[in-house]
């Protein structure tokens, strides 16, 4: 138990206006959709419908893909860099205005801590439209080749993790160089996306540039799947983003693909083990551990292992687990029952293959999905706690003993999106991230994110790059490409 108590510390919902029902945000306007099955969005935290929301069918898709060419075509490939800038700036100065009502609205529908939501999620969101309006002018001089050109219309999917942030990563690009887009968030997210399509309205955006379509996996298909759409940015799980190479392969349509993790966190002895146990828990229990670039798999060196654990046991007994509109909360709620499920199969798994579990044991609000902080030790590498995606509040342990074992264990995955390396030594750190394959490899910290530095995969994580100068080469064409 922690040595005193919290008070509850509530953010108020007053500051977002939800409507009973959404359209479709298709040509700068709230549209009706046309034959699908509306279907209802819920607070994870308290299982409350917050809203109704419109499934968009293939003629949805289809006005959406005709209104972005329309724009592309007639307005936006033909404005100069320096207006499109003037835009993004724009839009990331009302994301600013608006961060509370953004921030609050998120973790509503999406169940993350709101001192996520309002620290992370929302000013990272506002830091990519800032950072690519300053490219929108100086594409040129980004080495991207001679005469960077747009590509034309984007299609664009993205998961529940992060909805706002994954939105910004995938809208800010594309606008800078040119493009236009017409996006489908989450179907257990949907929310915040509905609201910068207000943002667009507010500024002024020209209609048809960004389209807001929503859906679930047949919305998201059909985007894939439109002739009209030149290049595809999706980023889930690596089981879809393997069913959307093989659908668009021998298609015109490129794509980047920002798929699932299984990332190292890997502890040296020599690290500073109180920095490295802080480190974990950002690398695992940051946003229930919904991270695809999460530090899923602890790798501790073995004369230092129980020590770590012991340690990071104990913080994990001081974690406020509960409602995530407490500005106190470092532990929200799972997203969905299907995650929830998912997350319970995995570890149930976990213990039938012989590992050994521990939770924090923290009491759980009685309505709502919610997962305890879990810790699995005597993990072997096979298990499939090892392997495959938990994408939740679960850290598997395993140890080694030489610098080169830990990266054979930390490279023994179908994944490669990041790993951390906890030590004090510089050369070690250096030559860890030669060896490890992973996008990211974090030194002495985790979970760091910036618009100007790349994210992207290696093997089954997917391929391409999102954020900075890297990022932008995914969203024009160069020389004689047409
Ligand atoms: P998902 O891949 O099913 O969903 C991601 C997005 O793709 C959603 O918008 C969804 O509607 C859409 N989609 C689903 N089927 C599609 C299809 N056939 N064509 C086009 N779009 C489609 O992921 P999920 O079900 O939300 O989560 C499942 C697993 O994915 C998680 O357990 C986790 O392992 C992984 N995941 C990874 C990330 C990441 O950031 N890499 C994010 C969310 C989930
Ligand atoms: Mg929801």
């Amino acid at each position: 138990m922690p040595p005193f108590e919290y008070a509850p510390a509530p953010e108020s919902r007053a500051v977002v206006d939800i409507a009973s029902s959404y359209g479709l945000f298709i040509g700068g306007e709230f549209v009706a959709a046309t034959g699908g099955t509306p279907f209802k969005t819920v607070n994870p935290a308290t299982e409350e419908v917050l809203a109704e929301v419109s499934e968009a069918s293939a003629d949805d898709v289809d006005a959406a893909v005709r209104a972005a060419r329309t724009a592309y075509t007639r307005v936006w490939s033909r404005m100069s860099g320096a207006d499109r800038g003037k835009y993004l700036y724009r839009i990331a100065r009302i994301i600013q205005e608006r961060a509370r009502e953004l921030a609050v609205l998120e973790t509503l529908d999406n169940g993350k801590p709101i001192k996520e939501s309002r620290d992370v999620d929302v000013p990272l969101a506002a830091a990519h439209f800032f950072y690519h309006a300053g490219w929108a002018d100086k594409l040129g001089y980004a080495s991207l080749g001679a005469d960077p050109r747009p590509l034309g219309v984007v299609g664009q999917v993205i998961p529940w993790n992060f909805p706002l942030l994954m939105l910004a990563w995938k809208v800010a690009p594309a606008l800078a160089c040119g493009n236009t887009v017409v996006l489908k968030p989450a179907e257990t997210t949907p929310l915040t996306a509905l609201l910068f399509a207000e943002i667009c309205r507010q500024a002024e955006l020209p209609p048809g540039v960004v389209n807001i379509v929503t859906g679930a996996g047949a919305t998201g298909q059909a985007i894939v799947d439109h002739p009209g759409i030149d290049k595809l940015a999706f980023t889930g799980s690596t089981a879809v983003g393997k069913m959307i190479a093989r659908s668009i392969a021998g298609t015109r349509k490129k794509a980047t693909l920002e798929l699932g993790g299984k990332g190292a966190n890997i502890v040296f002895d020599d690290a500073p083990l109180d920095q490295a146990v802080e480190g974990i828990v950002t690398g695992i229990f940051f946003n229930q551990g919904h991270v695809c670039c999460a530090g899923s798999r602890l790798l501790v060196q073995e004369n230092v292992a129980d020590e770590v654990v012991r340690r990071l046991k104990r913080r994990l007994g001081t974690l406020r687990v509960g409602d995530p509109m407490d500005k106190n909360t470092d532990v929200g709620a799972i997203n969905s029952k299907a995650q929830l499920d998912r997350i319970a199969a995995l570890t149930e798994a976990g213990e039938a293959e012989g590992a050994q579990r521990w939770d924090s044991g923290c009491e759980l609000p009685t309505a709502g999905y919610w997962f305890r902080p879990t810790v699995f030790t005597d993990v072997a590498q096979s298990h499939r706690i090892a392997q495959e995606e938990i994408f939740g509040p679960v850290v598997s342990v395993l140890t080694f003993r030489t610098p080169g074992e830990a990266v054979a264990k930390a490279n023994n995955t179908p994944y490669g999106l990041s790993a951390g390396v906890w030590t004090e030594k510089g050369s070690r750190i250096l030559w860890m991230a030669d060896q490890l394959r992973a996008g990211v490899v974090w030194a002495n910290t985790f979970n760091k994110f910036d618009p100007t530095s790349p994210f992207g995969g290696y093997k089954e994580s997917g391929y391409g790059r999102e954020g900075g100068r890297h990022g932008l080469e995914a969203y024009v064409k160069t020389g004689s490409e047409q």
